[in-house]
């Protein structure tokens, strides 16, 4: 099957005053129809620049998309000129961002701010605009009479609901949804994430989520990849991460999530801290904090290893490495 995402090796670096940040360093993967991805990882690891990146939309200066192709539905976004990447930006891609209060704006009401999407991608008339706001409005369970409000008369979940209807405003085929929930109180956070599952399975859209959050990918997604340090550590279907994670990064983030059905379940922190990333280590960029860390873990860049789909970046699964 063809992918409707393809993403070939990104690299992405941050130019600053202090020194160059290699944010994203060769990051390859791929979503097809209807397929929602999970990539998870702790913060810093990159998620979110390689959201943004496959967007166009990195903050340039001080971001550089340095190399790397991006294919969607077969067309290189990575060479189209900007008024065609408008295009497809909002209407066949959008994005859900972490916090509403930020990406919405304060001084126009929700309903025009939904309008303003279809009008840019649909060329509808303005009554016909508004209306189909109401109605999306509607679908994620805020009453069309409150269009005419502006952001600061919601809450945080209001907001976020709304923030969904502008990223379903035209029928995207694929959403990248960035830490949807993070901003949002615990006891709306399932509420959400429900709302985001639900209208995905109706449109029938590819989605990518990042999160830190491995309980929401086992509810939503159906393939993982594992960021680390600006690369994916790992990858796979939902049952290959969750059942037989082989990086110990992977594991290590397991081990952090608490055992409801365990009495005695112990939560084992990773030991040390995401690497500087003015200065990532040499070889494998995890092994300062690798319980596993081998002699040439140190010095040598851990090869990529596959089996049935399921990819790990770590010299125990090398050929003639322990696990191999
Ligand atoms: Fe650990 Fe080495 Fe594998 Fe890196 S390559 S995760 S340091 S065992």
């Amino acid at each position: 099957m063809c992918a409707l995402l393809k993403v070939n090796d990104l690299r992405v670096k941050y130019q600053t005053f202090e020194g160059v940040v290699h944010a994203v360093n060769g990051v390859s993967l791929e979503i097809g129809e209807r397929e929602t991805l999970g990539l998870v990882g702790e913060s810093g690891a990159g998620k979110t620049t390689t959201a943004l990146s496959l967007m166009r939309l990195i903050p340039s200066p001080p971001g550089i998309i340095e190399s790397g192709e991006v294919f969607f539905d077969g067309r290189a976004l990575h060479e189209l000129p900007e008024d065609e990447m408008m295009q497809v930006r909002g209407n066949q891609i959008s994005m859900i961002f972490q916090d509403p209060m930020t990406s919405l704006n304060p001084v126009l009401t929700v309903g025009l701010q939904i309008a303003e999407v279809i009008v840019a991608h649909q060329g509808v008339s303005s009554a016909e605009a508004m209306r189909r706001a109401e109605s999306l409005m509607e679908k994620v369970q805020i009453p069309a009479a409150r269009s005419r409000e502006y952001p600061h008369e919601f809450s945080g979940g209001m907001r976020q609901r709304i923030g969904i209807a502008m990223a379903l405003a035209c029928n995207p085929r694929l959403i990248v949804a960035d830490e949807p929930t993070t901003a949002l109180d615990v006891t709306v956070q399932a509420q959400v994430i429900e709302l985001i599952r639900e209208l995905r399975d109706e449109l029938s859209t590819a989605m990518m989520l990042i999160t830190h959050d491995l309980g929401v990918v086992g509810e939503v997604c159906d393939h993982v990849a594992v960021m680390y340090a600006g690369e994916i550590v790992e990858k796979g279907d939902l049952e290959q991460i969750f059942d037989h994670p082989m990086h110990p990064y992977t594991r290590g983030l397991f081990q952090c999530v608490p055992d409801i059905e365990e009495e005695n379940s112990v939560i084992q922190p990773i030991d040390g801290l995401m690497p500087d990333p003015f200065h990532l280590p040499a070889g494998c960029r995890f092994h300062p904090r690798c319980p596993e860390c081998l002699e040439a873990c140190r010095t040598t860049v851990p090869p990529l290893s596959e089996r049935d789909g399921h990819s790990v970046l770590c010299h125990l699964y090398a050929e003639g490495g322990a696990r191999g």
